[in-house]
């Protein structure tokens, strides 16, 4: 394509360092401090408990066991799903429960601050494991919508810094110039009929969901942003696209133009995608 932002654009982070694993590792790190501190917690809590009922410690230790449970059944899951590479019947709410409850807890939890420290990782780092997580479940799943029920979100900043036509209310006032992806944005969803918007925070981008009622989003923004995004629109599906920053943060920003497309065919087809959707961090199609 004829944009110069494009042509510009580096890659953030090589392939191989952005592993699902990282976040993966934290999560279960995490949860087993979670689990001795229940533990320790119900253990001392225990003859007070005992002194107001004796079957009180019984009850709480046995809802400690099922919330434990539940939420290693939902570890489970995930990483079955990431070896098999399918999607395992039922276990969509569970996984995303677990998500849901245990994401924000693991990038900022005082051990992953440290673990991050010891060894050198960027809070960026987990966030865009997470990330990969997140488009890992949602690519072994089958969806087959139509394409009035995919939204794809976009960030103000990956509209040139010097044009001066107003797309946040409507992309399609875009002049199609070429200085920027906007154009190439238009020219992939026009032929399937997904509707495109600029959101310019998250509060537009809410309305917009609520306003639209999508089945899917494709949302493409910095890592911050699509961690809470995937994070707030729960139970909804987000596939998150990271933006790239060549110019720094919120201006002149590009997105790989493949996946894009990779993301929106995944969720009209109704198939898996066995193979892993094109890479956010290498450059653009
Ligand atoms: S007219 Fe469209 S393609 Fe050209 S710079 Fe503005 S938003 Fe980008």
């Amino acid at each position: 394509m004829g944009s110069s932002v494009t042509n510009a654009a580096t890659p953030q982070k090589p392939d191989k360092e952005i592993q699902k694993r990282t976040f993966l590792i934290f999560l279960v790190a995490n949860w087993i401090l979670f689990l001795i501190t229940t533990f320790f917690l119900w253990y001392i809590s225990y003859p007070g408990l005992y002194a107001i009922q004796h079957w009180l410690p019984m009850i709480v230790g046995a809802a400690f066991i099922l919330f434990h449970g539940i939420v290693m059944a939902g570890f489970g899951l995930i990483v079955l799903t990431i070896i098999s590479k399918r999607e395992i019947l039922f276990s969509q709410r569970l996984r995303n429960l677990v998500l849901k409850i245990y994401l924000p807890l693991t990038i900022s939890a005082p051990l992953t601050i440290l673990a991050r420290r010891l060894f050198n990782i960027s809070k960026e780092d987990v966030q865009r494991s997470f990330i990969e997580v997140n488009n890992y479940l949602i690519q072994v799943k089958r969806f087959g919508l139509s394409a009035d029920k995919i939204l794809l979100l976009l960030p103000q900043c990956l509209q040139h810094s010097d044009c001066k036509v107003r797309i946040a209310k409507n992309i399609l006032n875009c002049k199609q110039c070429g200085n920027c992806q906007i154009e190439e944005i238009i020219r992939i969803c026009k032929p399937f009929g997904v509707n495109a918007c600029v959101a310019t925070g998250g509060t537009l981008a809410r309305k917009l969901i609520a306003e639209r009622k999508p089945k899917a989003i494709i949302a493409v923004a910095c890592e911050r942003e699509l961690v809470d995004g995937i994070s707030d629109c729960y139970p909804l599906p987000v596939y998150a696209i990271l933006n790239q920053r060549p110019y720094g943060p919120c201006a002149d920003t590009s997105a790989t133009m493949g996946r894009l497309r990779s993301a929106i065919v995944h969720f009209l087809s109704g198939k898996e995608s066995k193979q892993e959707l094109e890479q956010p961090w290498a450059g653009t199609a």
